[in-house]
């Protein structure tokens, strides 16, 4: 197998897990792991397994491609699907039994249509999503009550649940923690006028990762753990900012990247390293070849900044990241590197790393997230 893989610790995504089931406040309050985009990078069907293992409902999927893998998989518990699909798709995901969110007339219509090809016995269920602030999918909270009822008064389908989404949990200033009490006491409200015509709303959820650990009133009857399952804080609502209030929240990264030293080469002063030549060698030095570029997600704007760890030092790559490969400038005559050393990227501490995704983040203006989704397919994830 390739040198350049995603090593994913099983054991620490268990712990990650446990951290998160104690954070939730009710034993009746269920928990949804999202799994969308392979389990953020980490693998859905390994993710979505010890999910279950350790007490989730429900999982969590964008595409229906994403679902159809986990039942492929053999997986049969309920699955939401987060994101929407288009109408060729609809009949699919009412045959592998698929949660869909929705929320306008002709998309419900549309489902109603497709649940009704299959003319089961029982009803399709769908989640009503409501936008009270993300402004990315759902009906207006006004809408509701009047998408609740045409769901409940069609043929095929049935409310199974409410939801929402917060644009702003994951800071910590008024500013947003004041727009997240409005965006939860609205989606309450749309929940009452719901109830208040006699439908029953089902399974009431709004909660995210950075909710989900800092507002405990707004688990309600299901909470959505994405980031915080992967060793990532949402945001703000970090290992810090549990700190200062006098509590823990210890989260482990579930993954780690890595590579092995291919070559050494020696370098004079004033060869360079990679296109357009953005790093010369100010003095004499030895490069260390790793197969890992921008195709394997280790994205050409980290360098220059980056920093990879090599028997407990930290090490520059210089120059240009290529598709597949980077060097790193380890100096003359290390006695501390070797051809066929291993080279982590990020990781739990347990890896070899010195610093996980969201250090890189921070240095190069972007997100956890986006670091792990971005580790592209080419990379072999090997579960440890
Ligand atoms: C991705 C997603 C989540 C999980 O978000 P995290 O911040 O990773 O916890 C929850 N709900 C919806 C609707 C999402 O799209």
């Amino acid at each position: 197998m390739r040198c350049t893989r995603a090593v994913i610790y099983g054991d620490n995504l268990k712990h990650n897990i446990g951290v998160i089931r104690s954070f939730i406040k009710r034993p009746q309050t269920k928990l949804c792991i999202a799994v969308k985009a392979d389990g953020y990078g980490c693998g859905a069907v390994f993710t979505a397994r010890t999910a279950l293992e350790c007490g989730a409902f429900c999982l969590a999927v964008a595409t229906v491609d994403e679902g159809i893998e986990l039942r492929e998989n053999g997986i049969s518990c309920p699955i939401l699907m987060l994101s929407l699909c288009t109408k060729d798709e609809m009949e699919s995901v009412v045959k592998h039994n698929i949660t869909p969110l929705v929320f306008d007339r002709e998309y419900i219509l549309s489902f109603d249509k497709a649940a009704g090809r299959f003319n089961e016995k029982s009803k399709f269920p769908v989640h009503l999503a409501v936008d009270t602030g993300m402004g990315r999918i759902g009906c207006l909270p006004e809408d509701a009550v009047e998408a609740a009822s045409l769901i409940t008064r069609s043929t095929h389908l049935s409310l199974g649940g409410v939801c929402t989404h917060c644009s702003s949990a994951d800071g910590i200033n008024d500013e947003d923690r004041i727009y997240t009490k409005m965006q939860f006491d609205t989606f309450v409200s749309a929940v009452n006028t719901i109830k208040a015509a006699g439908i029953e709303p089902g399974i009431c959820h709004c909660a995210a990762s950075a909710v989900l650990l800092d507002h405990p009133e707004m688990q309600l009857d299901m909470v959505r753990s994405g980031i915080i399952t992967y060793g990532y804080y949402a945001g703000q609502i970090n290992r810090e900012y549990f700190v200062a209030k006098g509590t823990t929240c210890e989260l482990e990264p579930v993954m780690s990247l890595e590579s092995e030293i291919v070559a050494i080469r020696p370098f004079r002063a004033g060869k360079s390293v990679s296109y357009g030549r953005t790093w010369v060698a100010d003095r004499d030095t030895d490069i260390a070849v790793l197969p890992i570029g921008y195709a394997d997600g280790l994205l050409r704007h980290f360098s220059p900044g980056l920093t990879v760890a090599i028997n407990g030092k930290s090490y520059s790559v210089v120059g240009r990241i290529c598709m597949d490969q980077c060097m790193v400038d380890i100096g003359k005559n290390n006695p501390d590197v070797h051809r066929w050393d291993k080279a982590v990227f990020f990781g739990p501490k347990n890896s070899g790393a010195l610093q996980d995704a969201e250090d890189i983040a921070r240095r190069t203006g972007t997100i956890a997230y986006e670091i792990m989704t971005g580790i592209t397919k080419r990379v072999p994830r090997v579960i440890w």
